[in-house]
C-alpha cells in the first residue's frame, strides 16, 4: 500500500495492528550519462519499492531522493552531507518509533552506491537515541539482489529504466568505462577512485560505467521480476 493511500485513522490502526512493515525507499539525484535522467536512482528503487510492497501487503512511503553523490562533481550532483542525511533519517524513524512502530519492522531500500557508507553507519547512530528493545531497520540495496554485475547508466540500470520509464534516449547512449580485462590491481584502483569525491568522471569520463547501446526493455523486465522476488523472500525470512 502506498503512503498516498492512507489516511490517520487506518494508518494508526494498521500500526498498532503490528503487522505492518513499512518501506523507506532512498535515491539520489545525480548524472546518469546523456541518455537516462538524474533521478534514476530514485526512480527503480521507488518501482521496485511499490512492486515489493504489493507483493508484501508493506506500506511504502515517499521516496527520499537526494542523496550523497559527491563521487560525480563536476557533473550533475545534488548531494545531503553524511550527517545531515543520518539526521533525517533519523528523525523519521523518530517519529515512528513515538507512533510505537517497532523499528525492526522498517526496512529503508538503497537505491544508491553512494548512500551506503551512511547507511552503514546508520545503526550506531541510532543506538544513541533509540533503546534496544526498538529494534533497528534493516537496510538492502536492490542491486545485491540480482546476479548480473551492476553498473552505472549501462546495460543494467538503463534496462531497468527502459522497462519503467519512457524517459530513457537511446540514441544518446555511449558505451563508458569498460573493466573487464582489466588486471585486479588496476580495477581495484578504479573502483576506489570511483567513490571518492569527484572520482567518478575521472575514471569514467562519459558518466557511464558500462555499456548501455545493447539494453531492452526486456532485460529490465527479467531484472526486476529476479530482484523483487528474491528481495521478498529476504524480507519474509
Ligand atoms: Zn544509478
Amino acid at each position: 500500500m502506498d503512503a498516498n493511500e492512507l489516511y490517520d485513522p487506518e494508518f494508526r490502526k494498521l500500526i498498532k495492528s503490528k503487522k505492518s512493515t513499512i518501506i523507506i525507499p532512498v535515491g539520489s539525484i545525480e548524472q546518469h550519462g546523456a541518455h537516462l535522467p538524474i533521478t534514476t536512482d530514485s526512480d527503480i528503487v521507488t518501482e521496485i519499492a511499490s512492486r515489493l510492497a504489493k507483493k508484501c501487503g508493506f506500506i511504502v512511503f515517499p521516496t527520499i531522493s537526494y542523496g550523497l553523490s559527491f563521487e560525480h562533481e563536476p557533473l550533475s550532483s545534488i548531494s545531503i552531507r553524511d550527517v545531515d542525511y543520518r539526521s533525517f533519517l533519523d528523525d523519521i524513524l523518530w517519529s515512528l518509533g513515538k507512533m510505537s512502530v517497532n523499528l525492526s519492522s522498517v526496512i529503508i531500500l538503497n537505491g544508491h552506491h553512494g548512500n551506503l557508507e551512511a547507511l552503514k553507519k546508520l545503526p550506531t547512530y541510532l543506538k544513541k537515541h533509540f533503546a534496544p528493545h526498538e529494534g533497528m531497520p534493516k537496510c538492502y540495496s536492490y542491486w545485491h539482489f540480482m546476479k548480473h554485475e551492476f553498473d552505472h547508466a549501462g546495460f543494467v540500470e538503463t534496462s531497468l529504466m527502459l522497462a519503467i520509464s519512457d524517459k530513457v534516449k537511446m540514441k544518446k547512449a555511449k558505451k563508458g568505462l569498460i573493466t573487464k580485462g582489466l588486471s585486479e590491481k588496476e580495477k581495484k584502483r578504479i573502483n576506489k577512485l570511483s567513490t571518492q569525491p569527484g572520482g567518478f568522471p575521472k575514471v569514467a569520463k562519459n558518466g557511464v560505467w558500462g555499456d548501455p547501446t545493447g539494453a531492452t526493455k526486456k532485460d529490465g523486465e527479467k531484472f526486476l521480476a529476479e530482484i523483487v522476488r528474491n528481495l521478498a523472500k529476504e524480507c519474509q525470512s
